[in-house]
Order: C-alpha cells, then structure tokens, then sequence
C-alpha cells in the first residue's frame, strides 16, 4: 500500500492505515496529527462557498463586528466572534479538526477562537500585519497565458514570505499563552500552521506557473512523497460510534474511524511498567502518565517507537 510517510507528532508512530479526509489522526495515540494538502484541496474546495445564505450572514457579522470594535465594545465583540464560529463550523463541518469529537471539546475550542480573535482585534500590532499584507497583495502584477492568468513571481514571493513569518510569529504567541493551553491537544501548533498555510496555498496555486508552483510548495513544506508502507500486524475490530471496520494495528490505545471521523479507545487500561498494576489510559495517550500507584512515569507508545 502506498501511503504518504507521516510520523505522529505526539507519539512518533508512523501512519499505517489508509485515510479519506486531508486530516490525518494518529492510528496508535488517536491524535491529530497531520495534514495531508493534495487530498485537502479536493476536500475543501467542495465545501467553500456552497451557499449564498453563508456569505449574507457572514456580511452581517462582520458589519456587526467592526462596529463593536469601533466602539470598544469588548464583550460584544466577543459574543459576536464566538456566534461567528459556532455559525461558521455548523454551515462548514468538514473544516472542524476531528480531534473537536464531542460538545465540550468543540465548546472549549469556541472560547479560544472568540478569545483569540477578540485579543489580536484589540492589539493594534496584528492590525498592522494585515495591513503590510494587503499592501503587498495589491501590489502585484498579473499577466495572461494560455493556462489562465498568472502572477509575477517576485511580488509574490515576498507576499507569501511575509505571510509565512506572520503566521508563525503569531502562533508562536498564541501558543505561549497559557489561556490557550488546551488547544495543544485540540490542534497542536505544527498542524494549525500547516492548516492557515494549506489555504494560502490552495487559494493561490493556480496563479502560479509550474516552476513557481514547485518553489512555493517547498517554501511551504508541503512537498511529500508517496512511500511503501507495510501493515503492520493487528487486528479488525469496530468503531464505538458508527460500528463500521477498523483495523487496529498492535499497541494502539486509539484508532480514528474514517467513516465517521471519530475515535475509539481499542484499549481501556495498560499495566506500569513498574509496579504492573492496571490504570486507565488517558484521554490523549501520547502523554507521559504518572502510575496511579507508584507514581513512576508510563510513557504509553514511546516504548514502541522511540
Ligand atoms: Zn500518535
Ligand atoms: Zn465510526
Ligand atoms: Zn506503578
């Protein structure tokens, strides 16, 4: 089987089980680890501006919203992003991380985005990003081929570096904060990033020339390489939600069903490795566990693949 090489950020176990959405979970801790761009062009594409009654609402919120920051309005600039959000996963499913798999997560993750977008709102550093960044855009130069219309490279390049750097300087921030802290397990830093960036890049790939296609792909990092991958040995067993097959590969504590997009727990304890007694795994496995017992640390999945 041919399968894109991708390696658990969180647990470091290699991918093994084929995938139908651009998301790509951990088939031995269950995190959310990757993102896999060729397939998310497809998949994102479908769903980007399906409705009309979108866009109106989404006008009507933004109206709303640049007049509360007119007035310094705060709180009801909050309240308006945390309905923006909520409107915008309801009409857009398929652009929820799949990590969001119940109502407190995707609560919890509300807060951030309201939070988050209220904060770089109100802090006028972010507001002058934007603005160099529009700066740039308009000033780029198109011309026309017989493959559509294309843009200059220079002005481009310098649009997508800039972008680049705001985006990780803006992460690295968001990341430090420790309000923010349940958002490394929601959707850790590396996967957030390679999210923004695969939009950026899918809105402008079909400006770009072969050539210049392959450097922004690498400037990126969203290049990849197809490899061999072989099954390791497992077992099938059935997603606790939709019942449909999965196969659990051996030493896995949490498999994501591609049916539904949720995920199973295939092991409800592991015994320490110290005092053997049985505890139950945690909610996200790739973390080190102190024993209940002896208090020694587990590390759940390491063992296999560090
Ligand atoms: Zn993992
Ligand atoms: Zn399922
Ligand atoms: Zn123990």
């Amino acid at each position: 089987m041919k399968i894109k090489k991708f390696t658990c950020i969180n647990c470091g176990a290699p991918k093994v089980n084929e995938y139908k959405s651009p998301y790509i979970m951990c088939d031995y801790c269950g995190s959310f680890t990757d993102i896999d761009f060729t397939l998310g062009m497809n998949f994102w594409n479908q769903s980007v501006m399906k409705n009309i009654g979108y866009a109106f609402n989404k006008m009507d919120y933004m109206n709303r919203l640049q007049y509360a920051l007119q007035q310094g309005n705060k709180q009801e600039y909050w309240r308006l992003q945390r309905g923006y959000w909520d409107y915008y996963y309801r009409t857009y499913p398929a652009y929820l991380p799949p990590s969001i798999d119940d109502g407190y997560k995707y609560r919890d993750y509300l807060d951030v985005c309201a939070e988050s977008s209220t904060e770089s709102a109100f802090e006028p550093k972010w507001g002058d990003l934007a603005r160099q960044q529009q700066a740039l855009q308009q000033s780029l130069q198109y011309y026309q081929t017989t493959s559509g219309t294309k843009v200059q490279s220079d002005g481009f390049f310098k649009l997508a570096e800039f972008f680049t750097g705001m985006m990780k300087e803006g992460f690295k921030v968001f990341y430090e904060n420790p309000k923010y802290e349940v958002m490394k397990d929601l959707l850790p830093e590396q996967v957030h990033l390679k999210m923004k960036m695969s939009m950026f890049v899918q809105a402008w790939l079909p400006y770009l020339t072969d050539e210049d296609q392959d450097r922004f792909l690498k400037l990126t990092g969203f290049s990849m390489q197809y490899v061999e991958i072989e099954k390791p040995a497992g077992r099938t067993g059935e997603c606790e939600h939709c019942k449909a097959e999965i196969y659990i590969p051996e030493g896995s504590f949490k498999v994501h069903c591609e049916a539904c997009h949720k995920t199973t727990k295939v092991q409800q304890t592991f015994k320490c490795m110290s005092c053997g007694a049985d505890n139950n795994v945690p909610e996200y496995p790739a973390k080190p566990i102190d024993c209940e017992f002896c208090g020694v640390e587990n590390r759940l999945i390491q063992r296999l693949f560090g």
